[in-house]
């Protein structure tokens, strides 16, 4: 598969990039079980692929950006993306090299880290919405108000911490913010925001390398933390809250793609399959121009040609 997409025309590529979305696609969430999404690619990659797989990766970017020109000149829609994962899953690889050959006005990435004292005297939303993207822009949210259900659920000294009236912290706060969360992704789907959510499923030894070599390599000290290694001692029960959430707020219109992400190459094809997935869904054109503009346009242009000829 990857051998011919050098020579594949722009439709053909898209073609492509969704059927192989399709595969980490959840859509309704309601039967969903992790288990049935791998950790590892479903094609074996040795290092002899290497230079396929940067090859289709460039591919990917150049049509994501492709996509993301007409978006920005329709000025209609806007893209979430959403990206949830365990730490060093890859993050923010991915949105450094999916995003890599996107026009930075058309595009804008907010991290939501611990919250602020500002932040908790709100509700959970609040710090989100205020960096939603505009029409005719791609979001990225590295981290999200979906921490509502993970980090919060997993820890509950953090909810207890969230300023939140006694009353109504019952049994059912996270079915609660499952319906919050749904509700709110639909209203922004109503109004031309469409959100899409990334897990990138890493598995639990690929995680171990991966804080080793933090530790190993000086340029790489500073992403890790000792905190990183107490929450990977609740593994188990961020995986249930990750199956829950995604069983809860993965819908056809605002789907959940739970993309492997032990490959970190193999995973950013992945993501950027998705991402040109959810534009295509959007059928962007370019804004038709009127016959009296065109005719205006090319009166200019005769003009600008006659001005030439004049020296
Ligand atoms: P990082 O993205 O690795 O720099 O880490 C950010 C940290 O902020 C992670 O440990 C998240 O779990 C934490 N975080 C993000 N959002 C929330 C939240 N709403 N409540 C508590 N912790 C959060
Ligand atoms: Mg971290």
């Amino acid at each position: 598969m990857l051998e011919e997409l050098g020579s594949l025309s722009k439709k053909e590529l898209i073609k492509r990039a969704k059927k192989f979305s399709k595969r980490y696609y959840v859509g309704d969430g309601k039967k969903f079980k992790l288990k049935d999404y791998a950790s590892k690619p479903k094609m074996n990659l040795g290092p002899e692929d290497e230079l396929l797989v940067k090859e289709a990766l460039e591919i990917g970017v150049e049509a994501l950006a492709a996509l993301q020109d007409i978006l920005y000149a329709q000025d209609r829609w806007s893209l979430l993306v959403i990206f949830q994962a365990m730490d060093a899953a890859g993050k923010d690889g991915a949105i450094k090299h999916v995003m890599s050959g996107i026009n930075p006005q058309g595009c804008q990435v907010s991290s939501f880290k611990v919250p602020s004292q500002e932040e908790l005297d709100h509700d959970f939303l609040w710090r989100c919405q205020k960096h939603l993207p505009e029409r005719g822009r791609i979001g990225i949210f590295n981290r999200s108000y979906y921490e509502e259900v993970l980090v919060v659920r997993v820890h509950e000294t953090i909810l207890n911490a969230q300023k939140l009236p006694s009353k109504l912290v019952t049994k059912d706060i996270w079915e609660d913010r499952f319906k919050d969360i749904r509700n709110f992704e639909k209203y922004l789907a109503r109004n031309g925001t469409v959100v899409i959510k990334i897990f990138l499923n890493v598995s639990k030894d690929e995680q171990k390398k991966r804080f080793i070599e933090r530790v190993d390599d000086p340029d790489k000290n500073w992403k890790f933390s000792v905190g990183d290694v107490k929450e990977r001692g609740h593994w188990d029960q961020y995986m249930e809250a990750y199956e829950d959430m995604i069983q809860n707020t993965s819908t056809e219109e605002s789907p959940w793609y739970v993309i492997p992400a032990d490959n970190k190459s193999y995973a950013r094809i992945a993501v950027a399959s998705a991402i040109i997935h959810a534009l295509d869904q959007m059928e962007l054109e370019y804004p038709k121009v009127s016959k009296e503009k065109i005719e205006e346009l090319q009166g200019v242009k005769k003009a600008l040609l006659e001005e030439k000829n004049e020296k």
